[in-house]
């Protein structure tokens, strides 16, 4: 069983209001359970919903060092910090170890992220989730990484 985040697997729960149908990963069921969650969702957010970006990294927000903010300057980390708190609270209901995530977002990102200036610039980091998960030895991949 491994977890997965929603919208590679064509759930419409990105920021937009779509998806980031991901064939490969779609792929994986033939042989795999894939549990699908959206931590923003699961935090609380509306979708369609302002693109977010952490200033710092996941693990800064989880400390309470970092935030993330929407283009507009809302501070909504209490939000990500929540979806990350019940994603981790699947992980351990159905005992997964692994999960496939999408690269790049506040949430879901795993190594790297957007560095919160809003002009796509990457930066090395985990989102919020992931991190949250790696601390509890969960192994992260990312859609690139299948
Ligand atoms: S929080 Fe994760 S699952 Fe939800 S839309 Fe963003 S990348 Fe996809």
């Amino acid at each position: 069983m491994i977890l997965c985040s929603a919208c590679l697997l064509g759930i419409e729960c990105n920021y937009r209001g779509g998806s980031n149908l991901n064939s490969r990963v779609l792929k994986l069921l033939d042989k795999n359970i894939l549990i699908p969650v959206c931590p923003e969702q699961l935090g609380g957010l509306p979708t369609p919903r302002e693109n977010a970006e952490i200033i710092g990294d996941g693990y800064m927000v989880l400390d309470g060092r970092g935030k993330v903010i929407t283009f507009s300057g809302k501070d909504v980390t209490q939000y990500f910090v929540k979806g990350a708190k019940e994603t981790l609270k699947i992980v351990k209901l159905y005992g997964i170890g692994s999960a496939i995530f999408k690269q790049y977002s506040p949430s879901c990102g795993s190594g790297k992220i957007y560095d919160g200036t809003f002009s796509k610039r990457l930066v090395s980091g985990d989102g919020v989730t992931a991190a949250l998960l790696k601390r509890n030895g969960v192994k992260v991949f990312s859609e690139e990484d299948i």
